[in-house]
């Protein structure tokens, strides 16, 4: 048994980066992650584009935009600490239906997977799937295969396994492709036909081509979405003609209403939920971090 001040369940984007900002701020911190495939942050593409995405007018638009304004300086800070890149890169270009194409200040880009094995450098991480959570006086007992933790507070940042720990968050399956491509073809939106608008980026790993989306916990590829990905790949980076190197599959945590719980468990004392950031997790990050820091801060009712 150890005791913590804080431990995070699950190292994903979400509480990778809400370890870091804890330990920033001076708090004693442990994550257990699963190591769950099918994680979302391993097939993410890693686009912040609020406009994209279209998010004005919705009630994300306010943390979208303040995510925004906050990557700069967090992959900065990122950077710093871990002594790793996370590849942040300014400039999304949309292409319209009707031609042209539109280009929203400040929209950036940056690689997930760097992004959370930075912020995993800077905390102390455990490979443990968690199975339980019991609020005692005083704190939490967290219970996994691997061992017993006792923490003050949990943050409870599983993904889409939040489901587990009795709150509304299911899955919504994501496929990718990365091609073996070292073309630099930006970060391109597509057309808007129907749905969400398909996109090509260039990464450190690759062009990124993305992303199908159906409510499925199925975490391996399969060939109608790899046809249509490269029907995307075609339309997008007809440049790009290399073979593709990785199908990528993520489980999107996803609520009823779509938008992130990041709020005291209803049901657990001790516990803060931070989980439900659907396709907007990267660009949502920052702005969870900081809204768990000031709930954990503020003393979670026990
Ligand atoms: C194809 C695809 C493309 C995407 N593109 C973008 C994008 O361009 N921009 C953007 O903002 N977002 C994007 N997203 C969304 C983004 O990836 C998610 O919103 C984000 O990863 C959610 O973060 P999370 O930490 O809640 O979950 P995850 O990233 O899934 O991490 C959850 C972690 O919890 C661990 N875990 C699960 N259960 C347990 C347990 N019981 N005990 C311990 N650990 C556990 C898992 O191992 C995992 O590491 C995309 C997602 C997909 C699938």
């Amino acid at each position: 048994m150890t005791a913590r001040e804080v431990i995070v369940v699950g190292g994903g984007l979400i509480g990778s980066l809400v370890a870091f900002t804890l330990r920033r701020a001076g708090a004693d911190v442990l994550v257990l992650d699963a190591g769950r495939r099918g994680a979302a942050w391993r097939a993410a593409g890693g686009l912040l584009t609020p406009d994209g995405e279209r998010l004005r007018g919705t009630p994300l638009e306010p943390d979208a935009l303040a995510g925004l304004r906050h990557w700069p300086g967090l992959a900065r800070d990122l950077e710093t600490a871990s002594g790793q890149p996370v590849f942040f890169r300014e400039g999304v270009r949309r292409l319209k239906a009707s031609g042209g194409e539109a280009c929203t200040p400040g929209e950036a880009s940056l690689h997930p997977p760097s992004v959370v094995r930075a912020a995993r450098q800077t905390v102390q991480v455990v490979a443990a799937q968690v199975v339980g959570l019991d609020p005692v006086r005083g704190g939490v007992w967290v219970r996994a295969a691997a061992g017993e933790w006792h923490a003050q507070t949990v943050v409870l940042a599983a993904g889409a396994w939040s489901g587990a720990f009795g709150l509304p968050v299911t899955a919504v399956q994501g496929q990718a492709l990365l091609l073996d491509s070292p073309a630099e073809v930006g970060a391109l939106y597509g057309p808007l036909t129907r749905g969400f608008p398909p996109y090509a980026l260039s990464r450190p790993d690759g062009v990124y081509v993305g992303a199908t989306s159906r409510p499925s916990w199925a975490t391996t590829p399969d060939p109608h979405a790899t046809r249509w990905l490269l029907g995307v790949a075609r339309q997008l980076v007809p440049e790009v003609k290399t073979p593709v190197q990785t199908r990528l599959v993520g489980l999107r945590p996803v609520t009823p209403d779509g938008l992130p719980l990041v709020a005291p468990h209803p049901g657990l004392p001790g516990v803060v939920v931070a989980a439900g950031h659907g396709r907007h997790g990267a660009l949502l990050a920052p702005v969870t971090a900081a809204r768990v820091l000031a709930l954990v801060g503020a003393g979670v009712p026990a």
